[in-house]
């Protein structure tokens, strides 16, 4: 985890992290604003659900709002041409975010050791039935049965990594399909080798699997604490 002080300039770091409580109202509300209104849209339709909400959470919905002007007068300005690389990768990652497979699930299971073998994801456990959707853009390479995760669809992202989500009841996407960070997969279900209705959500890079905890992370989304930045990683590499 990337420490951060206050004094730093750039003002996309200070709100990488969310700052507020697990399953907080700002989480909900990001979500919604997001998926109904797209990233640079997103503020002006936000911000008044959010009277409810604390002065600080609010604070940080401005300074998305903001933000996404910003992103879209930079994106209509002549000097576009101009703009060096890593301003160039900032506006694509703000454009292809990173987002949790759903809300309200418990998180269960953690990557690592169980039962004598490695668990290679983690398990987010949800009623049957809960539509879980892409954590990222990409390609849908698989979409169906999967040995022992049941129905399973994996989601090869533009960066090299996969996502592979099982356990489903339903799969609702076809291979070669693209998906946006958001679009249904699938329904949580019980199939293939799994002690309930639970998302069995699996990171690989590499066609290594990744602890997908720490991986989310560093992509603005924090699956234990059920939150989602308003962008993806925008920390220049
Ligand atoms: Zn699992």
């Amino acid at each position: 985890m990337r420490q951060r002080l206050s004094s730093e300039p750039d003002r996309y770091r200070g709100r990488r992290r969310v700052p507020t409580p697990p399953r907080s109202r700002y989480a909900a509300v990001v979500t919604t604003a997001f998926v109904g209104a797209g990233i640079v849209a997103l503020g002006a339709n936000a911000l008044p659900d959010a009277k409810s909400v604390s002065p600080s959470v609010l604070d940080e919905l401005r300074q998305a709002s903001v933000a996404g002007q910003d992103a879209a007068a930079r994106a209509d300005s002549a000097d576009r041409a101009n703009r060096d690389e890593r301003s160039t990768d900032s506006d694509a990652t703000e454009q292809d975010p990173w987002l949790l497979p759903l809300h309200g699930y418990d998180f269960k299971a953690p990557y690592g050791m169980r039962w004598g073998k490695l668990h290679t994801g983690i398990d987010l456990v949800a009623p049957e039935g809960t539509p879980y959707k892409a954590i990222h853009a990409g390609t849908v390479t698989k979409a169906g049965w999967f040995g022992g995760y049941g129905y399973a669809v994996i989601v090869k992202h533009s960066d090299g990594s996969e996502a592979i989500y099982g356990h489903s009841s339903v799969v609702t996407v076809k291979e070669g399909q693209e998906v946006k960070a958001g679009d249904q997969l699938g329904l949580v279900g019980n199939t293939g080798h799994s002690y309930g209705s639970h998302l069995h959500l699996e990171v690989h890079v590499n066609g290594q699997p990744r602890d997908p905890v720490p991986f989310l992370q560093d992509h603005g989304v924090d699956i234990k604490l059920e939150t989602e930045a308003i962008y993806a990683d925008v920390v220049p590499s």
